[in-house]
């Protein structure tokens, strides 16, 4: 038997489930195949960067293969619906009886995939698919009804029990001969998407760079708790667009931080808090899987779909371009749009700040964010951005609502992140960064080009109060 390995998000050759059986099961040999969407991609919203991030690894990938005797090849189809063709042609052209693949749980691509394997059983091709995106696989912890966990804390506490059961991973594949077949040039354009202003300073593709990541972060993940959350420290471990485009599996990072816990989910304050980060990752790929319309532009709080959000172009561009008034919100935005990647604290500030203090639906933040992001994973963002604006599972209370100012002076005391990312604030004292009244008189005073406060902070506040009151107690 000959087979495709068909890589989605899964761009990595250690830990791979697929590979690892489609080489343990082919004595004629595998081949690697992706298939390129251009179209498909950009109705996904997928950021340039990270279109970009998946064809460096592509190219790692294929080094990496080819020292296996596996050709990569890349075919090319705008849409999801041309893909059930191009894998039968492919697959006739040549001689393989079977295709072997990691599930992806986000609704068009399980379609895809449905599409896919009725395609192929007609045409006597067999699929197999193997759960590789998360650690524990969705639909794997329920309630004792059998119904599915909403809330993060419940979830975690059976997640904590069961993770250690799938911590093994894929050994390595075996090597094959090699095929009279070459890899594939991998695309270094593609139609619609911009690669010119992307950081390769900041993201170096393949499995070693990854791996390096892990080892360094886990040499210091024991601080993990205390320094996650000030974004001018490297305190987290900068591996979501990794993981996001499959380059790691999230098992080897939660065996790495295993190992730097005594062996323990549950232990060290740093090593069990980033441990939590990837039961999150999971915890939200779950609630997509059991509440598809999650990721179909719905609420899960269907009450909150009759929220009445502003729709002010003028408000959104002022957010999308780091322009509100607001230091923090601005250096978030500001760090989003230059590096791709986005502090944690900072996602959740200026989703906040979107959805709350200028009532803009989150729909419209949850695309550009994913439009943004190296790291876009449409449950993550999703999950992100429904709990920040109090209509998800496990989300913000509508009434909490971040006070940009305090959370600054919370977690950029000294405005170090602040000054970099607004360099126009440099000469601006640090006390009146965290202080509405004292930063005008500031910038008035230093004569400093900075936008004025797009929505003042009390009004915005009393606005997102009174709209999501009026949706009635459901909306809690
Ligand atoms: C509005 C909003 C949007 C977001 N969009 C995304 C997104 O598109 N893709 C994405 O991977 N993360 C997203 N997150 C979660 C989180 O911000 C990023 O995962 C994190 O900042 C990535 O940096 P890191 O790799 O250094 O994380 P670390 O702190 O080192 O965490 C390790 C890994 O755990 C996972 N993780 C961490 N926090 C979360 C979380 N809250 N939810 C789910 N997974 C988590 C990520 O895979 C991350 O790489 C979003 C959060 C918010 C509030």
């Amino acid at each position: 038997m000959r087979s495709i390995v068909w890589f989605r998000r899964d761009l990595r050759i250690a830990d791979n489930a697929a590979l690892f059986h489609a080489t343990g099961h082919s004595g004629n040999g595998v081949i690697g195949l992706f298939v390129v969407t251009p179209r498909q991609w950009l109705e996904h919203a997928e950021a340039d960067c990270k279109v970009k991030f998946w064809l460096d690894n592509l190219a790692e990938l294929s080094a990496e293969l080819a020292k296996l005797g596996i050709p990569l090849r890349i075919e090319t189809t705008d849409w999801f619906s041309g893909i059930p063709a191009t894998i039968v042609n492919f697959a006739k052209k040549h001689e393989c009886s079977a295709v072997f693949l990691n599930r992806e749980y986000e609704v068009n691509e399980l379609r895809r995939d449905e599409a896919v394997a009725s395609a192929c059983q007609k045409a006597d091709i067999m699929v197999r698919r193997f759960h590789d995106r998360v650690i524990v696989p969705p639909r794997e912890i329920t309630t004792k009804e059998g119904k599915f966990y909403s809330v993060f804390t419940p979830y975690r506490r059976v997640w904590d029990s069961k993770a250690l059961d799938y911590i093994e991973s894929s050994p390595r594949p075996a090597g094959q001969p090699p095929l009279d077949i070459k890899p594939s040039k991998i695309p270094v354009k593609i139609p619609g998407f911009d690669f010119s202003k992307f950081r390769d300073d900041l993201w170096r593709p393949g499995e070693a760079e990854a791996r390096h990541r892990l080892s360094k972060f886990c040499s210091k993940i024991i601080n993990y708790n205390l320094a996650r959350d000030i974004p001018s420290a490297a305190g987290t471990s900068l591996l979501s667009p990794y993981l996001a485009a499959g380059v790691i599996s999230p098992r080897q990072c939660l065996a790495a931080a295993v190992a730097s816990n005594g062996g323990q989910i549950v232990g060290g304050e740093g090593a069990t808090t980033w441990i939590s980060e990837l039961a999150w990752r999971d915890f939200y790929t779950h609630v997509m899987v059991a509440c598809p319309r999650v990721s179909m532009h719905q609420p899960f709080k269907l009450k909150t779909d009759a929220l009445k959000w502003r729709t002010c172009r003028h408000d959104f561009e002022a957010w999308q371009q780091g322009q509100t008034g607001y230091p923090i919100v601005d250096a978030g935005m500001r760090q989003l749009n230059q590096t791709g990647w986005m502090h944690n604290r900072l996602r959740m500030v200026t989703a906040m700040f979107l959805t709350k203090n200028l009532l803009i639906d989150w729909r419209w933040g949850e695309r550009y964010f994913m439009r943004m992001l190296i790291d876009g994973d449409m449950a993550a963002n999703n999950g992100g951005w429904q709990w920040s604006a109090s209509t998800g599972t496990d989300a913000v209370p509508y009434f909490r609502i971040f006070n940009p100012f305090s959370q600054s002076k919370r977690f950029d005391p000294e405005g170090v992140f602040i000054k970099k990312l607004c360099p126009e604030l440099g000469s601006v004292p640090k006390s009146a960064l965290h202080d509405p009244k004292k930063l005008t008189a500031s910038i008035k005073e230093l004569g400093i080009d900075y936008p004025d406060y797009v929505v003042d902070y009390q009004t915005g506040r009393e606005r997102a109060l009174a709209a999501f009151k009026s949706l009635g107690s459901s909306s809690t």
